[in-house]
């Protein structure tokens, strides 16, 4: 595949003695979104984490763009800022406003000035649906606001991908569907995505692939249609069965 954004190779992580990760292989194409299936323990959220070295891995080889993230020469800050990520709990800084959680990692990494990071914050708030929040503090939000925020903090470092973890995982159901579509916008815009959802409409309506992991392998992975309707292999009808 030419023009890949993530390209994992043989990719095995430990925790002790808990071989979490087995021999993964894992391509994200430019402009693909990749949803990520599986049980619980299963590895899913150790793999995103290890795609900008929240993890470090174990043995195999990682690459971003062509660049190799498991090089410990690499300089692994100025990849991360290329890399959103996105997780079930929203970790905004409650003593800050919502505009100064979005403003913060651009100012501080020099990439904007204040007024263009506070214009930029404004236009995130508006594509995410909060225009009127820009003040607020974030205990004032429902999850699923605090949640666009934290979408919002993410795209203020103008990432080329974004990563999900369970995003709406914590969220009532009401509020889930506010934040699927911040993340269907994301998509039609052309971000780059890797999603780790238990949300199969979503999966089915925008996942250009479907990657199933159970106990640290790949075990089957295709276009949602084929995956979700004809799935090849017991374990994946299995989860489907107890999901769908
Ligand atoms: P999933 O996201 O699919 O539920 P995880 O990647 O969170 O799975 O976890 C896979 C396995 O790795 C589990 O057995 C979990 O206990 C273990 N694990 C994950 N993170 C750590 C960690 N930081 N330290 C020790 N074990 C971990
Ligand atoms: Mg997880």
């Amino acid at each position: 595949m030419a023009n890949l954004k993530v390209d994992v190779s043989d990719l095995n992580k430990s925790f002790g003695d808990n071989h979490v990760l087995k021999g993964i292989d894992f391509k994200v194409a430019n402009n693909e979104v990749v949803v990520l299936i599986g049980p619980s323990g299963s590895g899913k959220s150790t793999l995103l984490r290890c795609l900008n070295r929240l993890e470090d891995p174990t043995s195999g080889k990682v690459s971003i763009d062509g660049e190799d993230i498991s090089n410990t020469k690499t300089n692994i800050d100025h990849a991360r800022e290329n890399i959103g990520m996105v997780f079930q709990h929203f970790n905004l800084f409650n003593n800050l406003t919502v505009g100064e959680n979005i403003e913060l990692a651009p100012v501080e990494l020099g990439k904007l000035s204040k007024e263009d990071a506070a214009s930029q914050a404004k236009k995130l708030l508006e594509t995410v649906g909060l225009e009127d929040k820009y003040d607020a503090k974030p205990q004032s939000l429902s999850g699923g606001q605090k949640q666009r925020v934290a979408i919002a903090r993410a795209l203020a470092m103008n990432p080329d991908i974004m990563l999900f973890d369970e995003p709406t995982s914590a969220l009532d159901p009401e509020m889930v569907g506010d934040v699927l579509e911040v993340m269907k916008k994301l998509a039609k815009e052309g971000m780059t995505m890797v999603v780790v959802t238990h949300e199969m409409g979503f999966a089915k309506e925008m996942a250009d692939r479907v990657v199933f992991m159970a106990d640290g392998v790949v075990v089957e992975e295709g276009k949602p249609e084929d995956v979700f309707d004809h799935p090849q292999n017991e374990r994946t009808k299995s989860f489907l069965d107890k999901v769908i």
